[in-house]
């Protein structure tokens, strides 16, 4: 198949897009380079085995879209193009809004007068909100969003939900993210945030690296066995080949299927950090600190429904993970 992959530079666009040229896939990336480098082409190429084609572009030129999709026969698109940083989407929702949504509709609406109409769209577990239970699954109603980039997701499955209802042909995937993290095993592709991370691996990164003194435990009250929050952290790699999986499965099966892509298993800030000692080395200072507001105390997936339809399962570790960012951030 030939997919068209928005963000398909960033970082989990990147491992995904090595995975679709391993499986014999051809890839089209559509990247405005807002938060990755062009030179990630060229070493997905390489990882990959195969060439790809590079437009330098933004989803919300309608223009650019026509073009692209009457120069190549599009089978499906992969979206991941957004904005995703929560605090600065508490800081600037109209850039919110306008990219992540502005910019599916615009997407969306190339995609239908081009007559492509077979989406995986990046969605997050942050739609399951702080109503439900672990382990979440597909089928609990979404939650109510705690910040911008929250809603920009919710909005978006439910926009592409509407689409489905008003054309039974559309092939929709929504991909629910629990914590990707990891690298590339090459140390050739990772995680490369513009400005100051917020998330927990980035920032154990920058510590290992001397960048920072020692990382801030957000809340060690938590009703949870060692007090901090428990993630479902899920090597990119496993991720990016879990889209293989769903694309392959929904492309000619129209309807609108949800699948959380997880290892099922949570993992503490604590645990994660003596993980990332054990496979580096590397000592990680730690302060508990104050909760951060909107935090749950538990998020983790259950993975059935992945594992049941697309003979899909995570496969590495958290030990492969930290070795896997390690490798990435000596590289840098
Ligand atoms: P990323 O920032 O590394 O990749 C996004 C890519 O989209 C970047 O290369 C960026 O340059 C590009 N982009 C941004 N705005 C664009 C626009 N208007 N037009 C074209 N390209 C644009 O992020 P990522 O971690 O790879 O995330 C990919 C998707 O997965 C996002 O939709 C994100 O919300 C979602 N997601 C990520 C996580 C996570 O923890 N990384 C978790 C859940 C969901
Ligand atoms: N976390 C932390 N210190 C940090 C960043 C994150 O203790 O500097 C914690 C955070 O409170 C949560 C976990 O690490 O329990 C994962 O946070 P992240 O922002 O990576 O993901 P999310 O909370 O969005 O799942």
């Amino acid at each position: 198949m030939l997919i068209l992959v928005t963000g398909g530079t960033g970082f989990i666009g990147s491992h995904t897009c090595v995975e679709l040229l391993k499986a014999g896939h051809g890839v089209i990336i559509l990247d405005n380079l807002y938060n990755s480098k062009k030179d990630t082409a060229a070493r997905i190429e390489a990882l990959g085995g195969g060439k790809l084609v590079f437009y330098e572009g933004d989803i919300r030129d309608r223009a650019l879209l026509d073009s692209v999709f009457a120069r190549h026969a599009i089978d499906a698109v992969i979206h991941f193009a957004g904005l995703k940083a929560v605090g600065e989407s508490c800081a600037k929702p109209l850039e919110y809004y306008g990219v992540n949504i502005g910019g599916t509709v615009t997407l969306c609406e190339a995609m239908r007068d081009a007559g492509c109409k077979a989406m995986v769209f990046s969605s997050s577990a942050t739609v399951y909100g702080s109503e439900n239970f672990v382990p979440f699954r597909e089928d609990m109603p979404t939650g109510k969003a705690t910040n911008p980039y929250g809603s920009t997701k919710i909005i978006i499955e439910q926009l592409l939900r509407d689409l489905l209802a008003s054309d039974p042909d559309w092939q929709i995937c929504l991909l629910r993210y629990f914590n990707p993290v990891g690298a590339h095993p090459s140390g050739q592709l990772g995680e490369d945030p513009n400005g100051i991370p917020n998330n927990l691996m980035p920032i154990i990164s920058e510590v290992a690296l001397g960048r920072r003194d020692c990382l801030q435990v957000f809340g060690g009250d938590y009703d949870t066995p060692d007090g901090t929050g428990v993630r479902d952290y899920i090597h990119v790699v496993d991720l990016a080949q879990g889209h293989i999986r769903a694309l392959e499965n929904i492309v000619g099966a129209p309807g609108c299927a949800i699948y959380n892509l997880g290892t099922g298993k949570g993992l503490s800030v604590l645990e994660l950090v003596r993980a990332f000692t054990e496979a580096t080395g590397v000592e990680i200072p730690c302060k508990i600190v104050g909760r951060r507001p909107g935090d749950i105390a538990y998020c983790y997936a259950d993975v059935s429904k992945a594992k049941r339809e697309l003979d899909w399962e995570a496969r590495l570790s958290a030990a492969d993970m930290c070795a896997d960012v390690w490798r990435w951030l000596l590289r840098q």
